[in-house]
């Protein structure tokens, strides 16, 4: 099994890297923020908590987040490995994470932060608000909140993994190809069975 976990701000590219990467890699894919916008598009009584605080651009509660893991892994029992994206994002969750992966004999393999201007976050959300229907990409003020949630509780799970010496940097700006591509040089020696491409 090959875990990784994609790193970064908001609007650092993650979801659109993580489509690519999935598809090369044959991971499972696995975003909180795509589990809770489906829990709020069912109208579940957590997709209703977790709205508000979304819309405000901040963080749900650990447990929150951390019991959606928790499911999905149990539920994706045969998958060749996982692509976290905007998981973990609080000390809290990487320590959850990690027991939990302990429990399936099974850790990260590596963390691929991705590193993006903050102007660039800002310009790219705005841009991304304009068709992606989601209410904290269309609003400067929950973009800028967002931005400070990942400094304030997020960037400290880098140094999380840093201690046990599994974050690779990767240069966030350029085109989704050239980032593409500088993800898969982080990858590919990593990965024992690697997908014939
Ligand atoms: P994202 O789609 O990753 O940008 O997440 C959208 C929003 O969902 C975030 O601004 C948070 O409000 C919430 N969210 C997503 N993942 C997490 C997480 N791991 N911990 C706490 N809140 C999260």
């Amino acid at each position: 099994m090959f875990n990784l976990i994609l790193f970064g701000p908001p609007g650092s590219g993650k979801g659109t890297q993580s489509e690519k990467l999935i598809s090369r890699y044959g991971l499972k894919h696995l975003s909180t923020g795509d589990l809770l916008r489906s829990e709020i598009a069912s109208h579940t009584p957590l997709g209703l908590e977790a709205k508000s605080l979304m819309d405000k651009g901040h963080l749900v509660p650990d447990e929150v987040v951390i019991g959606m893991i928790s499911s999905a892994l149990d539920s994706n029992a045969k998958a060749r490995g996982f692509l976290f994206d905007g998981f973990p994002r609080t000390s809290a969750q990487a320590e959850a994470l990690d027991k939990l992966l302990e429990l399936k004999h099974t850790s990260i393999g590596v963390m691929l932060a991705l590193n993006v201007s903050e102007a660039e976050l800002v310009r790219r959300l705005l841009k991304r608000g304009e068709t992606s229907g989601r209410s904290d990409d269309n609003n400067e003020l929950v973009i800028r909140a967002r931005i400070g949630e990942y400094h304030a509780k997020t960037a400290v799970v880098a140094q999380y993994y840093q201690h046990f010496d599994k974050v690779k940097l990767v240069n966030g700006e350029g085109t989704i190809e050239e980032i593409f591509r500088a993800l898969c040089k982080e990858i590919d020696p990593r990965l024992e069975n690697k997908v014939p491409q």
